[in-house]
C-alpha cells in the first residue's frame, strides 16, 4: 500500500491495469510516481496469480516488504509459476512472504489502521482489510457488486466463502462501502439486499 497524498489501493495486482502479462511492476511502478505517493507495503489479499503474480518482482525492484496472504495460501504462492504456465502467461514467480497475515492483526494503509479478517473460500488463505471507522472494506475476490468469488479453482470451499460473508463481512453493517478485485465496488448493504449469490 501507498502513502502520501490520496490513497491508493494496491492490495492486488489486478487493482493494475492487465497488460496480457503478469509481471505488471512497471504499470504499478508507474501509478505510485503519477499519484506522488510512496511505497510503504505490498499487501496481498489471495494468492491467485492475478493478485500475487508480480509481488516477488515488485518487492526486488522497491526494496518494499510483502505482507499477507494469510499462510493457508502458501500452497497457492508455491505454485505462482505453474499458475504462469497453465493461463499462459508468463513472467511470474513463486512467492514468500516476509510476512504472513491472521484474524485480528493490522495493517497500515496511508494514515489508517485496517484489521484483518480471515475469509477463506474463494481461496484458503484469503484476507479482508476493514476499517470501522471509515466503514470501508477491501475484500479481494471474497465479494463482488452483484457477485460473489469463484469457487471452482482448486483449494476453493464454496460454502466457507458463503460462511465468510454471512458471518465475517456483512455483521461489519450495511454502511460498510467495499473495494473489490475486480470491477466496481458497492455497499454491504446492496449487496445483503440485492446479491443474488447471497440473498
Ligand atoms: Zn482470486
Ligand atoms: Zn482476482
Amino acid at each position: 500500500m501507498a502513502r502520501g497524498r490520496g490513497r491508493v489501493n494496491l492490495g492486488g495486482a489486478a487493482q493494475a491495469r492487465y497488460q496480457g502479462r503478469v509481471s505488471m511492476e512497471p504499470v504499478i511502478i508507474e501509478a505510485i510516481a503519477k499519484a506522488g505517493v510512496t511505497l510503504r507495503s505490498i499487501l496481498i489479499t489471495h494468492g491467485h496469480i492475478d493478485h500475487a503474480g508480480g509481488a516477488d518482482e515488485l518487492r526486488e525492484k522497491t526494496g518494499v516488504k510483502v505482507t499477507g496472504p494469510h499462510q493457508a495460501d502458501h500452497v497457492l504462492l508455491d505454485k505462482l509459476e505453474r499458475q504462469s504456465r497453465d493461463y499462459s502467461l508468463p513472467g511470474t514467480r513463486n512467492l514468500v512472504p516476509d510476512s504472513w497475515l491472521a484474524e485480528g492483526d493490522t495493517v497500515r494503509i496511508g494514515a489508517d489502521d485496517f484489521s484483518v479478517l480471515h475469509c477463506p473460500g474463494h481461496a484458503p488463505g484469503h484476507v479482508v482489510f476493514v476499517n470501522t471507522a471509515l466503514k470501508l472494506a477491501v475484500v479481494g475476490d471474497v465479494l463482488f457488486r452483484g457477485s460473489i468469488g469463484r469457487t471452482d479453482f482448486p483449494y476453493c470451499d464454496h460454502e466457507a466463502l458463503i460462511d465468510s460473508i454471512h458471518n465475517k463481512l456483512f455483521p461489519l453493517g450495511d454502511e460498510m462501502q467495499f473495494i473489490c478485485g475486480h470491477g466496481p465496488g458497492g455497499s454491504f448493504g446492496q449487496e445483503r439486499l440485492t446479491n443474488p449469490f447471497l440473498t
